[in-house]
């Protein structure tokens, strides 16, 4: 495979009304699966690792593990997934990652403005090259099983439009989260529905691609249409979780020491969910 960066797979990506998968890891069992996934089908891939992540595995660490691919020309890419400050942002960015997504989505419009601008002004000064992603319109921060939808996230929080437009236009990033009925985590009593409709319209209206956050737990079915009306990224994180542990739990049960024999029950588990998305995302 001839390796492209990262935006010329994205661009790819949108005439071909496919998306690139991203998936989120803690650890290098995690790498291992979404990488060996994506290498059997033959796809570009981008690894999150979000704060808590990085924490665990290490800015470097994680950084290093995607270079050895990319030695081998393996178009797998990464990003510093939702940073909450700036210090984090420049973090990442010093480490040399690929894209990072600063979240102020908590925040009010002009504070995420701000937040976002800085982020963007530090990112660009150092690496002229990196996506910088911002979102609008808050869709809660787990990627748990929770109980009901978080509060703060409704009808009323989804991205209008023209607040995307407005955004973007200030802030200068090179990608956008809308909230478009997604929610972060899995909710129990079922997934709400993606307004396919609204993402067709902020598509329409602003030129940068867009991310869909938060899709573990909805159905097949969605997501197509939701990349069909624009989605250029989707973003699966719990999904791979729930597999992981339930992997894990039996590898526990094998009369078994060796680390990646217990353990490589978690990868093949994660390895099934994330073929299957990428199956979805990539049209194959
Ligand atoms: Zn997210």
């Amino acid at each position: 495979m001839n390796m492209k960066t990262l935006r010329e797979y994205i661009k790819d990506a949108e005439e071909k009304k496919v998306a690139i998968g991203h998936f989120n890891i803690s650890d290098s069992e995690g790498f291992k699966a979404v990488v060996e996934s994506a290498k059997e089908l033959g796809v570009p891939v981008i690894i999150g690792v979000s704060e808590g992540e990085r924490d665990f595995i290490g800015v470097d660490e994680v950084r290093a593990m995607v270079d050895a691919e990319r030695f081998k020309e393996y178009p797998v890419f990464i990003n510093a997934d939702h940073t909450y400050s700036v210090e984090k942002v420049k973090e990442a960015v010093d480490a040399g990652f690929d894209a990072v997504i600063i979240d102020g989505a908590k925040l009010s419009f002009e504070e995420n403005v701000k937040l976002t601008k800085e982020a963007v002004m530090y990112a660009k000064s150092k690496n002229p090259e990196i996506i910088v992603e911002a979102e609008l319109g808050f869709i809660g921060q787990s990627s748990k099983i929770i109980d009901a939808v978080p509060d703060g996230v409704s009808v009323e929080t989804e991205t209008k439009p023209e607040d995307a437009e407005k955004f973007i236009n200030e802030t200068g990033i090179d990608m956008f989260a809308p909230s478009v009925g997604n929610i972060h985590g899995m909710v129990k009593t079922g997934e709400p529905k993606l307004n396919i409709e609204l993402i067709k319209a902020i598509h329409e209206r602003v030129r940068i691609p867009l991310v869909l956050h938060g899709a573990s737990g909805n159905s097949d079915e969605e997501v197509r249409a939701a990349i069909g009306a624009g989605i250029s990224i989707v973003h699966i994180n719990t999904e791979i979780r729930l597999a992981y542990k339930q992997g894990v739990e039996e590898g526990m049960k094998l009369d078994e020491v060796a680390p990646y024999k217990f353990m490589a029950e978690g990868v093949e588990e994660m390895k099934k969910v994330v073929t299957a998305k990428l199956k979805l995302f990539n049209k194959i």
